[in-house]
């Protein structure tokens, strides 16, 4: 199992070889609201959402200080945005409070802020910190699993079964790899395996018949 998941790194790493996360931030902060806006939203609307909110509130502190109703203003069109204001003003304040003002770099630190879960945490140690960390989004837990690297549902136990196949030192690609992935070729909707660079590695895609779809079919 571990030959194969190297062998299909190796070619992800061929085909995607931009892939980082598409949340726009200039520091761990802006992309931990990012993360925390991103949940049931698309980075591409999150995008268009944190300019002016990071022009409205420029510091942690500025946050912390800000009115919940004007947070959920500026958020409102990113979905649940009551929670996710209380998430970015609730994380701000304990971040002034507990860690001096700076984004702790721990996963336990992280998972106790509001609005913060171990997707995000993850995402945070990979891509603001530089650590190794498995982001399980529905995307990774979703083609992970027709790779037949996991068999599990619950992002704990995909995130477990990730480490055990996973070189240590792609944890945190493998995650974009599968957004970039699941967004251009395994989509959830319509499975281009026909043109898959990984279909000869794949669990799933080794069982269909692929000789008799064209490029473009959805299996
Ligand atoms: S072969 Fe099909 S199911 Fe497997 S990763 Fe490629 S597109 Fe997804």
């Amino acid at each position: 199992m571990r030959q194969r998941a190297v062998k299909i790194i190796e070619i992800l790493e061929e085909t995607y070889p931009d892939a980082k996360t598409t949340l726009d931030a200039s520091s761990p902060w802006e992309l931990l609201c990012g993360a925390i806006l991103a949940s049931q939203c698309t980075d591409e609307r999150v995008n268009k959402i944190t300019p002016q909110l990071f022009a409205t509130y420029p510091s942690i502190s500025a946050m912390a200080e800000a009115e919940l109703s004007d947070i959920e203003e500026l958020i409102r069109s990113c979905g649940i945005y009551r929670n996710k204001a209380r998430g970015l003003k609730g994380s701000a304040r304990e971040i002034l409070d507990k860690y001096d003002g700076e984004v702790p770099q721990s996963r336990e630190q992280l998972m106790a802020l509001p609005g913060v879960g171990r997707k995000i945490a993850n995402l945070i140690l990979g891509d603001a910190f530089g650590e190794q960390a498995v982001v399980v989004d529905t995307h990774c837990a979703r083609i992970s699993k027709l790779l037949g690297l996991t068999s599990e549902k619950d992002p704990l136990k995909v995130e477990r079964d990730l480490e055990k196949v996973l070189p240590a030192t792609s944890y945190t690609d493998w995650g974009h790899y599968m957004v970039f992935h699941g967004r251009e070729i395994c989509k959830a909707r319509c499975r281009q395996c026909v043109a898959c660079p990984l279909n000869q590695l794949c669990a799933y895609g080794r069982k269909q018949d692929l000789e008799a779809k064209e490029v473009g079919d959805c299996v």
